[in-house]
């Protein structure tokens, strides 16, 4: 199994109050499948994905990706896992400001020192997904749903086996909407496993092959929620 999530739980505290973000959660995800997680605002989808990222350590229970716990691993580990294995579409684009969309999508492989050979790839990718002729322009330069498509860009260029993704599709036209699930069936169908999060019902009925899970105060449900 590539990803297991035993019993995971998160609990915020902040002054008096206490929120338990994600509360004993279960859940396989096999290499090579497609599954969105569907929940309103609040419950728990952008701590799950950042517990299963590695992104944040959980208060109880095991990420074990390939098998190999992610917080028993070491801090190498987990950065490898971070940088290798898995590409994160945050809910926000998270561009960096002095770069250009070119230098953003490429900033993940500076870390290997391979940028050279990945440059036609970085290309290619923007224009999968509709942003050919912009990899010169910096993120002050583009719009909201442009840098996105950026950050959706970048998630890919280390070719991850696993997508973690927040809200993808946020705040897309349809159109576009319709270009970034044509590009991840089209990875999807190279192999590559996704996890998606969002509140869009759209978005996991266009999805073909899907498995929809549903996700309420921080449960997740294998049924209707
Ligand atoms: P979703 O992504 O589904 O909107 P989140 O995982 O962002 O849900 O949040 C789940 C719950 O945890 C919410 O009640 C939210 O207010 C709370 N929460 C999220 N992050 C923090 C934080 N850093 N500190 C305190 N509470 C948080
Ligand atoms: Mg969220």
């Amino acid at each position: 199994m590539l990803i297991v999530c035993e019993q995971l739980s998160k609990t915020y505290r902040a002054d008096a109050a206490v929120v338990q973000a994600v509360a004993d959660v279960n859940l396989e995800v096999a290499g090579g499948d497609f599954v969105v997680i569907l929940g309103h605002s609040g419950s728990g989808k952008t701590t799950l994905l950042s517990l299963i990222g590695g992104l944040t350590s959980p208060d109880h229970g095991i990420v074990r990706i390939h098998g190999r716990d992610n917080w028993g691993s070491g801090d190498t580990a987990l950065s490898l896992l971070r940088n290798r294995t898995i590409g994160f579409i945050f809910q926000f684009a998270s561009l960096i400001p002095t770069l250009t969309a070119l230098e953003n999508v490429l900033l993940p492989l500076y870390f290997q020192k391979r940028t050279a050979k990945r440059k036609e790839r970085a290309l290619d990718l923007l224009a999968a997904v509709g942003l050919t002729g912009k990899a010169g322009a910096y993120p002050a330069q583009l719009s909201g749903g442009q840098q996105r498509r950026v950050a959706i860009a970048r998630a890919f260029i280390n070719e991850p086996e696993i997508i973690l993704a927040d809200e993808p599709t946020g705040d897309l036209d349809e159109e576009t909407e319709a270009d970034i699930l044509t590009m991840f069936a089209r990875f999807h169908q190279q192999g590559t496993t996704f996890l998606v999060v969002t509140h869009n019902a759209h978005l996991a009925v266009t999805q073909r092959n899907s498995r929809i899970l549903h996700m309420k105060n921080g449960r997740l449900a294998y049924g209707q929620a």
